[in-house]
């Protein structure tokens, strides 16, 4: 059981907060009493991984039990990679009862709420703990969050001007990707979101076709991706997407009709190959992030294939779908 008084359990961070308020309920090993053990998750360090950064928070707690005086020591060790958290407690002298997630703070509370009558010296700590219950609760609800797992840093910036462009609500949206690429790395990424997560997060991974659609598709439902979490693209890759003729001529200052020329000529190339040999021609060298988040910014039309998948993204975050899909694993 993780909380934290600032932003709520399993929220994602764009910005890495320094420590955090946690609790637990915990049994004395030697008498049986429910002990409500709170401690301060201080970051440790980062370790550089495939995805970006693992962030590491270390906390020790020391206790008496108050029925026997058992002493017990309290280590939470919090982790946090691609926005997903994970927390584990152990524990010498006690026994853990809660660590799953919100819905166990309910029961905690509950248990609080009866024995309130007859434990008068716990009644300040339990209204505390009651007024946090509903913080955090008010806070879970609120929330949405949006994931897109994608495969590299150039489709991280044409996604984002896609999104942009559609009128998605980008502070909710958070564009992450998945490594060196690869389907192996995407389905790695993908079931980091089905595991050990303390609250769910929409999300969607986005994948190039690579031509054998099929395949690629039959690999994913063996791994038990579910269909609305991911999409494979028509087109080979994303750069595909931005063969706007007038759009990359207008970027790279080219002239238009020496680009339609020089195009004719690449008939049969791929999406990337195609733009970095234009790049290579016009500019001496492929086109970077920069400029590919330039094109996908100036093109006439976000292409329909791409719009559809923004809408849908849009309408996880802004109607009841979300709340229909999530609220049972919140409470
Ligand atoms: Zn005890």
């Amino acid at each position: 059981m993780v909380l934290n008084e600032k932003e709520s359990v399993g929220h994602v961070f764009s910005k890495e907060p320094e420590y955090f308020e946690w609790i637990s309920a915990c049994r004395c090993n030697k008498c049986g009493q429910i002990i409500i053990i709170f401690g301060d998750a201080q970051f440790d360090h980062a370790k550089e991984r495939e995805m970006g950064p693992e962030y590491w928070y270390f906390d020790t707690q020391y206790y008496n039990c108050p029925n026997c005086g058992q002493s017990i020591i309290a280590d939470l060790i919090l982790t946090q990679y691609a926005y997903i958290w994970d927390c584990e407690l152990d524990l010498s002298g006690a026994e853990k009862i809660h660590l799953e997630g919100l819905r166990e703070l309910a029961e905690i509370k509950a248990h609080y709420e009866s024995i309130l009558s007859e434990k008068r010296t716990l009644e300040q700590r339990i209204l505390i703990l009651q007024n946090r219950i509903q913080q955090i609760k008010d806070r879970a609800e609120s929330i949405k969050i949006y994931v897109l797992i994608v495969e590299g840093k150039d489709d991280q910036v044409i996604w984002e001007q896609f999104l942009k462009r559609e009128g998605a609500p980008m502070d909710s949206i958070e564009i992450i990707t998945y490594g060196k690429g690869g389907i192996d790395e995407a389905i790695k990424a993908a079931t980091m979101f089905r595991g050990r997560v303390l609250r769910k997060i929409p999300h969607k991974l986005i994948i190039d076709s690579d031509n054998n659609i099929k395949e690629v598709e039959s690999k994913l439902k063996k791994h038990g991706i579910r269909r609305d979490n991911f999409h494979i693209l028509k087109e080979k890759e994303i750069e595909a997407y931005l063969l706007d003729e007038e759009a990359i001529a207008r970027v790279l200052s080219i002239d238009i009709t020496e680009l339609k020329e020089f195009i004719k000529k690449l008939k049969g190339a791929r999406g990337k190959e195609k733009l970095d040999a234009i790049g290579n021609r016009f500019i001496g060298h492929p086109p970077n992030s920069q400029t590919k988040g330039l094109i996908a910014r100036a093109i006439k039309e976000v292409p329909e294939e791409i719009r559809s998948i923004i809408s849908e993204i849009i309408k996880v975050l802004s109607s009841e779908i979300m709340e229909e899909d999530y609220e049972n694993d919140l409470f």
